[in-house]
């Protein structure tokens, strides 16, 4: 069997009065991430992750932050195309450890819903993605509350 390791990393600002999309799923918070899809930091940085383990670029390759067509989109049909595109290449994922960096809104209590969302989108068990989240001990644009990050790694493997 043939494995490979992949690393994602994103940053979006935040904003009082936008949605807070993260991990497929929508926060209850004043302030969301803004950008030119849904912004949803995590996925985001899913896919780098699993598009890197298979050498297959990068998410801003695949899907461009300046063409229309993803504008205002739910970054869960990235995560669906990125997961066709590397099982296109004889590849399945996995599993997938994260952290997201974050001062509010507090994470831990979506966590459980957010592995509900992006399992089947990755045709992998809830049990094969680890979520973390972290403040930034109020340090940097992360700890001013303007910006929130995520790390991801993912393994792939396949039969040869
Ligand atoms: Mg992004």
């Amino acid at each position: 069997m043939k494995i490979r390791v992949g690393l994602g990393f994103d940053v979006h600002q935040l904003e009082e009065g936008r949605d807070f999309w993260l991990g497929g799923v929508k926060l209850p918070s004043t302030k969301g991430a803004t950008g030119h899809s849904d912004a949803d930091v995590l996925i985001h940085a899913i896919c780098d992750a699993i598009l890197g383990a298979a050498n297959l670029r990068d998410i801003g390759y695949h899907f461009s932050n300046t063409d229309s067509r993803w504008s205002g989109m739910d970054s869960k049909y990235f995560l669906k195309e990125v997961t066709r595109m590397v099982e296109e290449k004889g590849w399945k994922i996995g599993n997938v450890d994260c952290t997201i960096c974050l001062e509010h809104p507090k994470v831990n209590p979506h966590i459980d819903h957010m592995k509900s969302v992006l399992a089947p989108l990755m045709h992998i068990d809830e049990d094969d993605i680890s979520i973390k989240a972290t403040t930034n001990e109020k340090l940097g644009y992360v700890g001013r509350d303007e910006g929130v990050n995520a790390y991801a790694v993912a393994l792939i493997h396949r039969s040869a």
